[in-house]
């Protein structure tokens, strides 16, 4: 917190005094929810030179993440796979050797945990790998009927871990050289499991057994939409998979993927997992980038922001949002920006997702405005340590990437430039990190301070001190004075600017430059 004491009530500051921030902030708040960054292992750090990411690289970048303002990783899948994705697992007991091994999973985790950093696992239960021996034994055993026989008339233990069907329907594939179809929502190599089976509710609750054992922290649940075929079911799945792990570890965190409408996703949150992911607000339509292009009010962002965290309480009071801005099926976001000052932008998007209550999550490369759109492979570039491809470190990416052009620099380029991007997502984590009631507070839009040019909500908690959040969406100067009943936010505590311009806060007159945000305390 050191550099909040630099600010004065009454002062000017400007964005080169960004540098200034506490760099040990970025522990867990006392709520206990950190800023989480996802990690695509596949693409991030090469450490032994083969070109593809290993663990032993996230290890070797423990530092960099801690140094932003992270305290948790969320791992894409680890377990042996045959796609470069992993989401398509064999094994759900062990590491992709070309990951490495559970020494280095191991080795990993020990290591975060000596520097206050939690590890997610992405677990994987809507599917496995056509590959995974579940699969391969049950099309045997299909493939061992005549033709004609039913199901009845077959060894099912294997066969009734997936869903086949002599009916061809959306979704399903054709076993070849058989009158059979399988379930394969994504994919026709990912056949989607059968959770209703208990022998496969076992076998995940073992390998989730397996992983709390290793030391992880708690998991991110890919696809839960598509466990079942209602959202009854697949709530009473992640019921009973929440209940188990919590069993064994009753402070593990678990955070579910439901790409759906929220009226939908936001009651998943009655089997008490901690959080769903906020679809609402990301993306390239979502909320956050509405905003930050200006094409919705700092006052509509707040007003939604109120109103989702309401839901989110009414549906399961010990639940948190988990608000992100992408993620590894996203287009990169500094696409989305190409008019104006579309830097500014991409900082003050990057902002306003960590400027949500709960758990923010950030994926990779974003803090380096890393670029990639169209098809999936592309949002999965190689970590920009280097604009080197042949750096140390740097990773091949995936096969079918195409080439992706990277116009806002390399980690080497951004690091020691104060106004860089990554410098920015870096100040917006050290100023959640120095202010936990952004994390844990509630939203109430400070209406009277809601101009068509700028904006302002109160984040607030019993027992810590509220605070005031201005933000210019916009690309020109901001001022206002204070309304009466904000005059007592008289104490400018930290300012986050995508430029050189200074904010100033005398005699309750605010100035805001373009993109700027201003955050206030009470004397
Ligand atoms: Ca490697």
């Amino acid at each position: 917190m050191a550099m909040l004491s630099l600010l004065s009530a009454c002062g000017a500051v400007s964005g080169g005094q960004m540098e200034r921030l506490d760099p040990a902030a970025g522990d867990a708040s006392p709520e206990g929810l950190r800023n989480t960054y996802e990690v695509f292992v596949y693409s991030f750090r090469d450490s032994d030179g083969d070109g593809i990411g290993d663990l032993k690289g996230v290890t070797e970048e423990l530092g960099y993440i801690k140094d932003l303002g992270f305290s948790r990783i969320w791992l894409s899948p680890v377990c042996p796979s045959p796609s470069y994705h992993k989401y398509d697992v064999t094994d759900y007991m062990a590491v992709d050797p070309s990951y490495g091994t559970m020494d280095d999973f191991d080795e990993l985790v020990s290591k975060a945990h000596e520097m206050d950093i939690q590890i997610i696992c992405d677990f994987v239960m809507n599917h496995t790998s056509s590959q995974h021996p579940w699969f391969v034994k049950a099309c045997d055993d299909i493939r061992a009927l005549p033709a004609g026989a039913e199901l009845s008339d077959a060894d099912t233990a294997y066969i009734s871990r997936y869903n086949f069907s002599k009916e061809y329907a959306d979704g399903y594939t054709a076993l070849e050289g058989t009158e059979w179809y399988y379930e394969s929502r994504f994919w026709s190599e990912m056949p989607d499991v059968n959770l209703s089976n208990e022998d496969v509710r076992r076998s995940y609750e073992e390998a989730a057994a397996f992983w709390l054992s290793h030391g992880v922290d708690g998991f991110r649940l890919d696809a839960t939409t598509y466990y079942c075929a209602t959202d009854s079911e697949n709530i009473e799945v992640l019921s009973s998979f929440n209940s188990y792990v919590k069993g064994i570890r009753p402070d593990a965190y678990i955070v579910c993927e439901a790409w759906t409408d929220s009226s939908s996703y936001i009651s998943y949150l009655s089997s008490g997992v901690d959080s769903m992911f906020n679809f609402d607000f990301s993306g390239k339509s979502g909320a956050v980038a509405k905003t930050a292009a200006g094409s919705m009010s700092v006052k509509t962002f707040a007003d939604q922001l109120g109103a989702y965290e309401e839901r989110i309480a009414a549906e399961s009071p010990g639940a948190t949002d988990a608000p992100f801005y992408t993620n590894h099926d996203c287009a990169r976001s500094a696409g989305y920006y190409s008019a104006g000052d579309y830097v500014s932008q991409i900082k003050l998007a990057g902002a306003l997702n960590l400027l949500m209550s709960g758990n923010a999550f950030v994926y990779y490369g974003e803090e380096l405005g890393m670029k990639g759109s169209g098809k999936d492979e592309n949002f999965r570039a190689p970590m920009q340590w280097s604009t080197d491809p042949s750096a140390e470190g740097m990773c091949r990416g995936p096969e079918d990437m195409d080439s992706v052009k990277m116009p806002n620099g390399s980690l080497e380029e951004q690091k020691d430039d104060p106004l860089s991007i990554m410098n920015y997502y870096r100040h917006a984590l050290h100023i959640r990190n120095a202010f936990p009631v952004i994390s844990t507070g509630r939203t109430r839009t400070a209406d009277e301070l809601c101009s068509e040019k700028a904006g302002a909500f109160i984040r607030e908690k019993e027992g810590y001190d509220p605070l005031l959040i201005v933000i210019n969406n916009t690309d020109t100067e901001y001022v206002c004075s204070l309304p009466a009943s904000y005059r007592d936010y008289n104490r400018l505590a930290a300012v986050l600017l995508t430029g050189e311009d200074e904010v100033t806060l005398k005699g309750g007159k605010l100035s805001l430059p373009p993109y700027g945000i201003a955050f206030l305390t009470k004397e």
